[in-house]
């Protein structure tokens, strides 16, 4: 049996933040992927300056095949059901577009792990002083043994399952679907995101350019009809945008773990297991994933890292080291933070102001609406009496 300091499972960038910091100071590290590499992820791929940040600053600069065409990304368009359309630069410019295939499978190369694909992680035994990892590479049962385990495996987490079956349970789960389409006409702009604040369309919806075609997506929950919702949107943007597009020739949906940071309930692991990125977790409101992914898988490389060291206790560590990255997150759902501060990389307060008085009021009451729409789930009072605390207290 393979014996290391850690195994990561998932080769994703939270994945690959975590093993940066493991490697660098020295740690074995081996990272388990079950696809095999590179592998495909449905992502718009649009990354946030942060996250384009800490890859300059830990990968380097990223090679043209990590990129999508447009190659770059201006920022965010929200649009409204009156027709008030609200365009958002980035902070610092433009960003890169992401195809996730290969900035993945680069940004993982570079952490300098051992990277093990075609590698199931099937379930762990923690036994206090090591934890045995089971798996299974091409239907063979395999297993290695290690210090730490980070659960690294995105929104469906099995490592999650292996130490809290019921998790899965305790969460609201939601699904998404693209459906890419070639263009007959596109007045929307190639350079931005467009999201919609429209109650009539769902709780998610989004298009955008992505090489030479458009992809129109939709969010919905467990049992609604997705290619309904699509074909709903597709009408929409036809007759309010005059986005006229061919049918689609191929689409694409999976679950979501979407809220745990809206309700301030992450899930960090237990005993020598510890879980990062969106499998915690971390999702920034309008499904920006990959800028916490990375900061919360670095976090995580640093704090096995310093409780090593410091032979001090990992859970603890890791939780300290991670509530600034949880506050973020967090902040960027919270409906005050979003009036009185400006927890996002875009300044929506000064594009709000670029408008008569009549249509930022009518802009805020719609993404108050739009974040208001979870109030039906019970899991909305959590967030709200958390982000009282925080306001008013200070804590969390
Ligand atoms: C439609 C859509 C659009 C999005 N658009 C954006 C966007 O524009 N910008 C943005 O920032 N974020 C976006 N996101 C969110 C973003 O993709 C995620 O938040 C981010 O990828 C999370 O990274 P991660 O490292 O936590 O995990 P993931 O990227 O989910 O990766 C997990 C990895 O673990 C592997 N794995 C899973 N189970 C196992 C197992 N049992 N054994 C071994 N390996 C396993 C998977 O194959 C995968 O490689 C989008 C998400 C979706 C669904």
């Amino acid at each position: 049996m393979r014996s290391v300091d850690v195994i990561i499972v998932g080769a994703s960038l939270s994945a690959a933040a975590a093993a940066k910091r493991l490697v660098d100071a020295g740690l074995e590290t081996i990272v388990l992927e079950r696809k095999e590499l590179p592998r495909h992820k449905i992502c718009s791929g649009i990354l946030s300056p942060r996250g384009h940040r800490f890859l300059l600053e830990n990968f380097g600069p990223l090679p043209r095949e990590a990129l999508h065409e447009p190659t770059a990304c201006r920022g965010v368009t929200f649009h409204f059901p009156s027709m008030v359309s609200l365009s958002m630069d980035f902070f610092g410019g433009t960003t890169p577009h992401l195809h996730r295939k290969h900035s993945d499978h680069w940004a993982i190369k570079r952490s300098g792990a051992e990277i093990h694909d075609q590698t199931s992680f099937v379930g762990l035994q923690d036994n206090g002083d090591h934890v045995i990892v089971n798996a299974r590479k091409n239907g063979t049962p395999l297993a290695y043994r290690a210090r730490q385990v980070i659960g690294a495996d995105g929104p469906s987490s099995l490592v999650i399952r292996s130490i809290y079956p019921d998790y899965p349970k305790q969460i609201p789960w939601f699904f998404v679907g693209q459906k890419f389409h070639d263009i007959i006409e596109c007045p929307l702009s190639p350079d931005y995101f467009h999201f919609w604040f429209h109650p009539g369309l769902g709780h998610y919806t989004w298009s955008h350019a992505r090489d030479g075609r458009q992809i129109v997506g939709v969010g919905f929950k467990r049992g609604d009809n997705f290619a309904q919702k699509h074909a709903n949107v597709v009408n929409y943007l036809a007759d309010r945008h005059g986005v006229r597009l061919h049918s689609h020739s191929e689409d694409e949906g999976c679950g979501e773990n979407f809220g745990p940071s809206l309700i301030n309930r992450y899930v960090f692991g237990t005993g020598n297991v510890l879980i990062t990125g969106q499998a915690a977790g971390f999702l920034n409101m309008i499904g920006e994933g990959m800028s916490c992914a990375l900061h919360s898988g670095a976090i995580c490389g640093e704090a096995v890292v310093e409780a090593r060291l410091r032979n001090r206790p990992m859970q603890g560590m890791y939780r300290r080291m991670i509530a600034s990255e949880v506050r973020r997150t967090s902040d960027q759902w919270n409906p005050l933070k979003i009036l009185f501060d400006n927890p996002h990389e875009a300044d929506l307060k000064a594009a709000i102001m670029k408008f008569p008085m009549s249509d930022r009021t009518y802009m805020v009451r719609q993404m108050l609406a739009y974040i208001g729409q979870f109030r039906g789930y019970s899991w909305v009072k959590p967030i709200l009496s958390a982000s009282a605390k925080r306001l008013f207290l200070g804590r969390y």
